[in-house]
């Protein structure tokens, strides 16, 4: 009934990196390593991560009419993303503008580009994407109010995953629609107000009295706790040897939608995610770190 097992409403943008030795200060300028350009933001890198797992995926998102869009247009197709609601021009394609020093701190500038051009009429002409998709997800690197369109046009039965990056406070009808909000710290905290107090345990219950159907924390090496009106349920970690976390919360949010669309049940679809997510960080960059569902499976290491 469906032709494609996740949607994903959101970003594509050029990760433009240089590693220098000191991260430059007001006024100065300092010299840096070549340039390195990898395709990146948060709707392009769940689109890659839920393609190369196997599912069957599509991306609405909006890229300039440029060589980064060309790029990242041409990573989406070679992981097998269905790319027909990619749409091209508006702006130039977004970018991230990283700076690295040896310690791996980076100083980073976005420049939304054609992701602030995702328009609520863009969404209103997907509408026949958003039919055939069994589950849609979207994060907040594209303006709220396409996020907002989403939510009111999504079909019956259709689920709605959100990953609240970069996180700010909710309109009630995008909450009242996840299922799940998926958070972690940070996000957690900005969503609820500022105010995080107790365990991951109380902050996912402080998160689901604001009207997300289930809402899941992810806690970085100690993995993720999943809450619904049932409970809370903690997913431990797989014990991996981290190496770059950077995409491992897109990783696990795509595999997650993924799988829950495929009717599994919630404990069992994050436990699968965080061994997707533990795959990616024992990897170094974003899309290039997603690993296949063989690798998924053939991935070492117990629980902790
Ligand atoms: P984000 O990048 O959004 O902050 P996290 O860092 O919490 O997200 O990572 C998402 C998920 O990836 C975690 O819930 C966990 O399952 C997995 N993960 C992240 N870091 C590690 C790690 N060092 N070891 C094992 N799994 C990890």
């Amino acid at each position: 009934m469906y032709d494609y097992d996740l949607l994903v409403v959101g970003s594509a943008n050029a990760d433009l990196v240089i590693g220098v030795e000191r991260r430059p200060g007001a006024g100065e300028t300092v010299l840096g390593s070549d340039l390195a350009v990898h395709p990146g933001g948060k709707g392009a890198n769940q689109a890659v991560a839920a393609a190369r797992l196997g599912a069957r995926t599509a991306l609405l998102a909006r890229v300039g009419d440029d060589g980064n869009g060309r790029l990242l247009l041409d990573s989406q197709r070679a992981a097998g993303v269905d790319t027909a609601g990619v749409l091209v021009g508006g702006a130039p394609t977004g970018v991230a503008l990283i700076t690295v020093d040896p310690s791996g701190d980076n100083s980073i500038v976005v420049s939304p580009g054609a992701n602030g051009r995702l328009t609520p009429e863009d969404v209103r002409a997907a509408d026949p994407l958003l039919g055939r998709s069994r589950v849609v997800s979207a994060q907040l690197e594209i303006p709220l109010e396409t996020v907002v369109e989403v939510v009111r046009r999504l079909p019956q039965g259709t689920r709605f995953v959100l990953n609240p990056s970069p996180p700010r406070e909710l309109p009630e009808e995008v909450l009242a629609a996840c299922d799940p909000l998926i958070v972690n710290e940070h996000e957690a905290r900005v969503i609820a107000g500022g105010e995080l107090e107790g365990s991951p345990e109380d902050w996912a219950r402080a998160l689901l009295a604001l009207g997300p159907r289930s809402v899941v924390v992810t806690l970085g090496a100690e993995g993720a706790l999943i809450a619904t009106a049932e409970g809370t349920i903690r997913v431990p970690a797989v014990r991996v040897e981290a190496v770059d976390t950077t995409g491992a919360g897109d990783a696990f949010t795509a595999a997650l939608a993924w799988k829950l669309g495929c009717g599994e049940e919630p404990a069992e679809a994050a436990a699968y995610a965080a061994r997707v997510g533990a795959v990616a960080v024992t990897r170094a960059g974003a899309q290039v770190s997603f690993p296949t569902a063989d690798e998924v499976a053939a991935l070492g290491g117990g629980d902790r």
